[in-house]
């Protein structure tokens, strides 16, 4: 974006940041945030930007959410770190059995808390091999699961998240993944794909954990057919295995639900959490059934930060709000809004080759029109079979939808293997009239 004289407070921050900040840390845009609410930024400089981001799923309450905030105050001016592992506080104890009674499954759970979900998902992966007593790690096509050492190799794209980095973690195998638009398989069946990869390339009895997103987020807002979760979960129980649903960015009401595994009857036996859970605070947690969580010798997990007490005060504040609005109605209603224009704007833009989501987290994956003739088989795997199978992907024209959408001040985020795909992740406060910009500013891009 061309840096115009009315930004010039932005312009000065982005000098000065060129200056002092890796080149490797990117930022979206160029305008510096000054505050923002339930569903606008304003930037420095004074000007109002639609939040279609959420901060990549984390505001779900909404920014600067007045009961979080006050709770972060009162916390602050009590304590604000005695680490959990030195000196407990009750409000870890409040966060862990909220999250307990939340996630999916009625058994007994334990919970340990966290700062980042890519340290969440190292300690669920820590915690099944500790249960289990074996190494192996099966991970799915388009993963994304954080950059750290051993979730770099968990997570599927090169670029930008692992180029370079390695090397990275061992037993860590990755199978197909269920991808409707693409694979154009049923869901048992592509669970059969990749229950046949794992029992031949790694070995029933050595897998530790089957670890997915029950709706890929930063690989393109991936949902599986229906069925294929049931049946890897099934898959699972009958080997062994743990099954570690990543909810990080599908979890506290984002998909319409407390949690997406909901949707399919799926009952993991560890859930990672964080984006959401906090209201904006750095909070990430690993729940599951008590028998595995409690399998971890005393001590072996934890954490400087981990659990910080004015991370959970924010928690504990973010949970109540959700209740209180009902936020996970209020993804089911954002959803009942935005699919339908979607769907339209399909009906006009041939570039749209697919609409897909759940709840508050939606999305459009713009291919090249036309090119899903029958029979195109594309390189990305051997599998993809038929129209609209292989459709092309036009990273290009999603990259410039995006950019004009941040012209006319909408938050637009992209996601996907192919880059092609954009998301919409709202607040989930977000009123109607802004949300009705959005989709207008939307509209216009397109
Ligand atoms: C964002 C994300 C992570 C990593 O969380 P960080 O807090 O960025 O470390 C892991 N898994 C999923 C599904 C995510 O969306």
């Amino acid at each position: 974006m061309s840096i115009s004289s009315e930004m010039h407070r932005s312009a000065d921050i982005h000098k000065r940041r060129s200056a002092a900040v890796a080149r490797g840390v990117s930022s979206m845009i160029q305008s510096y945030v000054d505050h923002a609410s339930g569903g606008t930024l304003s930037d420095v400089d004074g000007r109002e930007w639609i939040d279609m981001a959420a901060g990549i799923a984390v505001t779900n309450v909404g920014n600067a959410s007045p009961r979080v905030v006050a709770a972060v105050q009162a916390q602050v001016e009590r304590f604000t770190h005695t680490c959990f592992m030195i000196a407990p506080y009750e409000s870890y104890v409040a966060v862990c059995e909220q999250l307990n009674a939340l996630t999916p499954g009625s058994f007994e759970k334990r919970s340990a808390l966290f700062n980042s979900g890519a340290e969440a998902v190292e300690n669920a992966v820590k915690i099944a091999r500790h249960a289990t007593g074996r190494r192996a790690v099966v991970v799915f096509d388009h993963a994304y699961h954080g950059r750290t050492n051993l979730t770099m190799a968990l997570t599927a794209k090169d670029m930008p998240y692992k180029h370079g980095f390695g090397p990275f973690a061992g037993e860590i195998y990755r199978v197909p993944m269920s991808y409707p638009f693409r694979d154009g398989l049923a869901g048992p069946d592509a669970a059969a794909l990749a229950i046949n990869t794992i029992e031949k390339q790694v070995g029933a009895d050595q897998v530790a954990a089957v670890l997915i997103e029950p709706i890929q987020g930063e690989g393109g807002f991936v949902v599986p057919a229906p069925g294929f979760l049931p049946a890897l979960a099934a898959w699972a129980k009958a080997n062994g295995a743990m099954f570690v649903a990543d909810e990080i960015q599908t979890g506290f009401c984002r998909t319409g639900d407390w949690f997406a595994s909901t949707h399919e009857g799926v009952e993991p036996d560890i859930v990672t959490t964080a984006k959401g859970i906090a209201g904006g605070l750095p909070l990430a947690a690993v729940t599951g059934r008590a028998e595995v969580m409690d399998a971890v010798h005393v001590g072996g997990l934890g954490g400087t930060y981990g659990g910080n007490p004015i991370a959970c005060a924010a928690a504990l504040a973010s949970i109540e709000t959700m209740r209180e609005l009902e936020l996970a109605a209020a993804a089911r209603r954002i959803e009942s809004v935005m699919l339908p224009r979607l769907r339209e704007l399909q009906q006009r833009h041939a570039f749209i080759g697919d609409v897909r989501g759940r709840g508050a987290m939606l999305a459009i994956e713009i291919v090249v029109p036309d090119s899903a003739a029958p029979g195109t088989i594309t390189a990305e795997r051997g599998y993809a079979r038929g129209a609209p199978l292989g459709a092309t992907p036009d990273p290009a024209k999603t990259a410039e939808i995006q950019r004009l959408a941040h012209q006319a001040g909408l938050l637009l985020l992209t996601c996907g293997t192919y880059g092609n795909v954009i998301r919409f992740l709202p607040p989930l406060v977000m009123d109607d009239a802004t949300l009705d910009r959005a989709l207008g500013l939307l509209e216009s891009s397109l």
